[in-house]
């Protein structure tokens, strides 16, 4: 399976790019959207969640309280790298499952820890989705309803732009509309298309 992973900081454009790929028929998985049901009820994580942090972890109907969790993990280090040594394995487990699953032409993985995580040793390819930083904050602010010093905050703890586009095999420009977004990604469409078709080829 040929495996395109897609990253940019927040407010980048990964998801309106992602809609493209999805309007051509080609199965995008979220990784934030993983992050939140492995986290459901019913599922292990979130069981060790409530024994280390307690039932203040939940919310009355019993799924997490995202927001205590966000303040615990944000104060105590400790516990953000036990939080994340908890979930990035199970993450990506479960991006492994989805992957098998696909019966997709070739597979996205849109992700904004792609590179900060093991999660890129699972993609054949990297494109990075880039927008001027002043665009980013304003979007954001706009998508959350979060202030310009809580966007500046994340972009901070982010990976630097200038480290992120290195690793890119394929970077795309999302400072115009979004609509410029829909011929870049059909021709990258086409390129993946091809070399998905010549992996297979090669395996078969
Ligand atoms: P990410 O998934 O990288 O955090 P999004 O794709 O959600 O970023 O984009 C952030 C916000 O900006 C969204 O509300 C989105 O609709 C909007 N947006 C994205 N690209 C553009 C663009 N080129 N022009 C205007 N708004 C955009």
């Amino acid at each position: 399976m040929f495996v395109v992973g897609l990253t940019g900081g927040i407010g980048s454009g990964k998801s309106a790019l992602s809609r493209h790929f999805e309007a051509l028929g080609i199965l995008v998985i979220d990784a934030d959207q993983v992050a939140r049901e492995v986290v459901e009820p019913g599922e292990s994580a979130l069981s060790s969640i409530v024994t280390r942090f307690g039932a203040e972890a939940l919310l009355e109907n019993g799924s997490l309280d995202r927001r205590y969790l966000r303040e615990v993990v944000f104060a105590e280090p400790k516990q953000r790298n036990w939080l994340e040594q908890l979930l990035h394995p199970i993450i990506r487990d479960r991006i492994m499952q989805k992957l098998e699953q696909s019966d997709s032409r070739y597979t996205i993985l849109s992700s904004p820890l792609l590179l900060e995580t093991d999660q890129h040793l699972l993609v054949n390819h990297i494109i990075v989705v880039d927008a001027p930083e002043a665009q980013q904050i304003e979007r954001t602010m706009a998508r959350d309803s979060s202030s310009e010093e809580q966007v500046r905050a994340i972009i901070a703890a982010q990976m630097e732009r200038s480290e992120r586009i290195g690793k890119a095999d394929d970077l795309v420009d999302n400072s115009g509309s979004e609509n410029d977004l829909q011929p870049l990604a059909l021709a990258l469409h086409e390129q993946f298309l091809k070399q998905a078709q010549q992996d297979w080829e090669a395996e078969h």
